[in-house]
Order: structure tokens, then sequence, then C-alpha cells
């Protein structure tokens, strides 16, 4: 079946993490969309209930849609660890608590790893995964997932991404995501062929899907 095709015009981003926002305004501002938080709306967050990615970025993007009476296109995503069962996983963001504390949640990550016996790299294994779902006012949606592997390394190297990017080292790379510019994460803004991060890969899905090309300067 074919997408839905995003008009030019305003759109939501139905997140308040500030990384998130950056990164997603970066990608999609070069097709002519106007884009709006969902903080600058004064929209609340939705609780996130659901048990997959898929859910909870549909919950949002529709929670947000509704509200705003727009588009509006919500990203759920998190580090999922092989050796800890997936965790974080879908609770990434509060396993860093309500202080935001990152430095503690990576801190958690490796000590569990520790106990799992998770010394060696291929034991360390890793993904992220981003889930983007675009909802409309009339209830529409249109849900794209995008994933990253990689290992996880100890100690955190570089201050550049937000969040886990120090801890998590992408597969073919040498670096860790903190130490990478935006541009080498995410691949060009103008749409690369093979992005990096898994949010970029996701967006590559949706634009390919939902937005006119024409439109990407
Ligand atoms: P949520 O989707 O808002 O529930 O939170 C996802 C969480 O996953 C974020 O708060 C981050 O901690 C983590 N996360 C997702 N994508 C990235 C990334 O690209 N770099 C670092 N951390 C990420």
């Amino acid at each position: 079946m074919t997408a839905r095709t995003l008009t030019p015009g305003h759109l939501v981003l139905a997140s308040h993490n500030k990384g998130k926002l950056r990164e997603i305004r970066a990608l999609v501002e070069p097709f002519g969309m106007e884009v709006v938080s969902a903080g600058d709306l004064g929209l609340p967050e939705p609780e996130e209930t659901g048990t997959t990615f898929e859910a909870n970025s549909e919950l949002k993007a529709r929670a947000a849609s509704t509200a705003a009476d727009l588009p509006a296109l919500a990203d759920d995503s998190g580090l999922a660890v092989d050796a800890l069962g997936g965790d974080p996983g879908i609770y990434s963001a509060r396993w860093a608590g309500p202080e935001k504390d990152f430095a503690m949640a990576m801190r958690n990550v490796e000590e569990k790893l520790q106990q799992a016996g998770a010394t060696s790299p291929d034991k360390r294994t890793a993904r992220f995964v981003c889930v983007l779902c675009l909802a409309w006012p009339d209830g529409h949606m249109e849900t794209f997932r995008g994933e990253i592997e990689g290992t996880m390394v100890w100690p955190p190297r570089g201050d550049q991404g937000f969040d886990y990017d120090p801890a998590f080292q992408p597969e073919d790379h040498e670096r860790t995501f903190g130490e990478m510019s935006a541009e080498e994460k995410h691949g060009r803004t103008s749409g690369d062929a093979n992005p990096l991060s898994h949010r970029a890969r996701a967006f590559k899905l949706f634009a390919d899907a939902c937005l006119e090309p024409a439109r990407a300067k």
C-alpha cells in the first residue's frame, strides 16, 4: 500500500528531548516543513504506556496531532543491549532517572554487563532502534523503523551527540557516536543514500515514503 504524502506546511515534532529535536529538525527542515515542537505548543508529554517502540511512537504522534490539529511526527527510540536481554530498550530514557543523568545510566548498563560477564566486544553487542510515526488529525498513521548495530564501550568516549552516544560504537567504525560530528552520525542533511544512525535510517524510509523529494535542498 502506498504511504500518504505529507504536504509542505506545519509539522509538530512530538518530543521534549532536546537532542532528538535538534536531530529531527535538521532532517525535516530541508523538505520545506515548518516545524514546531510539542514543547513550544505547551502540549503535555503523554505517558508512554506501550510495550514496543512502535506503540509508544504511535501514541505520542497521535496525542500531539489530535491536540494541535496538525500532522505530528514522533520518535520512540532506545538502546537495546543483547547481554541485558534488550534492556534498557523502551526504558532508555527512564534509566537516567528524573535528573536525566545519562552518566549514571551508562554506568548502570556497564555494571550489568560486568555482572553478566560481558567483557569482550563479541559479548557487548547492542543496537540503537528508532521508530518514527507520522500521524494526521484524521487518525491516519505511517510508521518507520531504523536500527544500527554496534558494541558497548567503556569508558564512554566523546562529548558530541547526546545521552548514550559516548558508550556506543557503531559496527565498522573505530569511534563512538559521541566522537562523531552530526554529519557523520546522520549523513548529509540533504539525504544520504546510506545514513549511519538509527534515526537517519528511519527518517530515510519516512522521507522516501511521505515527503516530496523535489523539496529536499
Ligand atoms: P524516548 O523515545 O523519548 O522514550 O527516549 C529514548 C531514549 O533513548 C532517549 O532519551 C535517549 O536516552 C536514548 N536514545 C535514543 N536515540 C539516541 C541517540 O541517537 N543517541 C543517544 N541516546 C539515544
